[in-house]
C-alpha cells in the first residue's frame, strides 16, 4: 500500500488543514506555502507521478483542476486569479510521490520564468 504523507493526512494519522474532501480527492493547506493561498488537491486513487495515469484515467486529473477552480471561486479570488500546477519527478521538483495538484494564489505571482514567478 503506498506510504506517502498524503496518505497520512488522507487515513487522518497526521493533522492538516483540510478546505474540501469528497469520495474522490482531499485538499489541505500546503504545510510550507509558496503563495497567500496555497491548497493541494490529492486524488484518492494511487498514481505516484502524472506519468502513470493513463488516459482512461483523466477523469482524475479533470476532478483535481475543476475542484481547484471551484474552490477559488468559493473563496473570491477566481476572477483575480490563480495558478495551478503539477510537479513530475526530479527536474519537475516533486517530492511526493502521490499526484497532487497546486493551487496559488493570493498575489500577483509573475509571469513564469521572470522574477517572482
Ligand atoms: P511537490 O514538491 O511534490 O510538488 O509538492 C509537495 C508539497 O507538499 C510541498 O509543497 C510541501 O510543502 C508539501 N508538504 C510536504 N509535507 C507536508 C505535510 O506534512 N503537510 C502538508 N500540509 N504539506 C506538506
Amino acid at each position: 500500500m503506498p506510504d506517502t504523507i498524503f496518505h497520512k493526512i488522507i487515513r487522518r494519522e497526521i493533522p492538516a488543514d483540510i478546505v474540501f474532501e469528497d469520495e474522490h480527492m482531499i485538499a489541505f493547506r500546503d504545510i510550507a506555502p509558496q503563495a497567500p493561498v496555497h491548497v493541494l488537491f490529492v486524488p484518492k486513487v494511487d498514481f505516484a507521478t502524472l506519468n502513470e495515469v493513463p488516459g482512461s484515467e483523466a477523469a482524475v486529473i479533470g476532478r483535481l483542476a475543476t475542484a481547484a477552480a471551484r474552490y477559488a471561486k468559493q473563496q473570491g479570488f477566481a476572477e483575480d486569479g490563480y495558478r495551478i500546477v503539477m510537479n513530475c519527478n526530479g527536474d519537475g521538483g516533486q517530492t511526493v510521490f502521490q499526484i497532487h495538484l497546486h493551487l496559488l494564489a493570493g498575489a500577483p505571482l509573475g509571469h513564469f520564468g521572470t522574477p517572482g514567478g
